[in-house]
């Protein structure tokens, strides 16, 4: 679906397929309908150049605005996985949330800010080459850039989440309540309510003027912003609800454990069979060897599960990813959702203290948000 492009400070930046939609989008759009209204003095071969030229010089202000985003996140010690370019524009993948009120609005601020200075810096271009006779096809991009990114600016200080303006307004009420929670619910709140804003507004526009293109674009701007709060919401409320829990508090401790040396038919028959577990911890000596999964006896053909052994289907110990039983369970969360993987195994040093599972983590998050428990300590 992406394809990289290269590394900027250190982030792998890529590309997503619809962005080169996009871009012929833009392109076209531009060749047959602005520039030929705003420049008639060009040909319809500079028309069609300076459009491409203009969508990829936006590209590149897009990608500008996110590694503001990334430089800023970096600079305070938060990991930025990658940034893709797509047709809504760029995502910078945080691997983790900041940690404080403050670099969250700093952060969020910085990407507004920057579209901002493009716009200032080709807005001043453009005016002097205007004075000084710069031909019309480079008047023409430095001009569409300019404002372009003046828009990009302020839309995405738009105070809603996903935006950039509703992480400034998270921040900025989590600055002032202390309250992460609370304030992502009251940003969370306005998002849904200029969403609908913004879904009725389209829905007017299609009806009364039967502006579909811009309709159907708001429309669909205000579904994309609505999703993006409540999923927003919904993790902060699931990291709240496990505030204060460790992994050790919730793990499965006196696991059933396999021998290395057993065959895969007689797992299946002595324990997938048998007990309720998706998964075992293989171990020899008291030393933890790697994890047999369902996953690992389906990957080994039937006819095949009399010879192979446990030790040849399983996920080796330096591939399984383990964690510290004193670690939180936020943080458990967090690697099952950055490894796609359902069970950690909690050791301490090679030795096996037991499993933690996606489970353990939704229950846990269930019983504590029906008590309504969120800030005692969990025992
Ligand atoms: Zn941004």
């Amino acid at each position: 679906m992406s394809v990289n492009i290269g590394r900027i400070l250190g982030i792998p930046i890529r590309i997503h397929w619809t962005l080169w939609l996009v871009f012929l989008l833009i392109a076209w759009s531009l060749a047959v309908g602005y520039l030929p209204a705003t420049y008639p003095r060009l040909s319809a071969t500079l028309d069609w150049i300076v459009g491409a030229v203009s969508a990829l010089l936006l590209f590149v202000s897009v990608l500008v605005h996110e590694l503001s985003h990334s430089y800023i996140a970096k600079k305070n010690g938060l990991p930025i996985a990658r940034i893709t370019l797509f047709f809504f524009g760029g995502v910078s993948e945080m691997t983790e949330e900041p940690r404080d009120a403050a670099l969250e609005v700093r952060m969020a601020a910085a990407g507004p800010l920057t579209s901002f200075a493009i716009a200032g810096l080709l807005g001043a271009i453009w005016y002097v080459g205007r004075l000084t006779g710069f031909p019309d096809a480079v008047i023409a991009v430095l001009g569409y850039n300019a404002l372009i990114n003046a828009a990009l600016g302020a839309f995405n200080l738009i105070p809603a989440f996903p935006l950039d303006g509703g992480r400034v307004l998270r921040g900025t009420l989590w600055q002032s309540s202390k309250n992460l929670l609370k304030a992502t619910r009251n940003a969370t709140r306005v998002s849904e309510i200029l969403s609908l804003i913004m879904i009725a507004a389209g829905l007017l526009l299609v009806v009364t003027t039967a502006d579909f293109v811009n309709g159907i674009w708001i429309i669909f701007l205000g579904w994309f912003i609505r999703s993006g709060a409540e999923t927003s919401l919904r993790q902060t409320q699931m990291t709240e609800a496990l505030h204060g829990v460790s992994v050790g508090n919730i793990m499965t401790r006196n696991l059933l454990t396999v021998t290395p040396d057993l065959t895969v038919q007689q797992l299946v028959n002595d324990y997938f069979l048998v007990h309720p577990h998706g998964g075992y911890p293989v171990v020899q000596n008291d030393k933890l060897q790697g994890v047999v999964t369902m996953g690992s006896v389906r990957s080994i053909p039937r006819e095949k599960r009399e010879f192979e052994t446990v030790a040849q289907a399983m996920v080796p110990y330096e591939r399984i990813v383990t964690i510290n039983s004193t670690a939180s369970a936020a943080e458990a969360m967090q690697k099952m959702a950055k490894n796609q993987i359902g069970r950690l195994v909690v050791t301490e040093g090679d030795r096996i203290l037991g499993i933690v599972t996606r489970g353990d983590l939704m229950k846990t998050i269930r019983t504590r948000q029906d008590l309504g428990v969120s800030d005692t300590t969990f025992r």
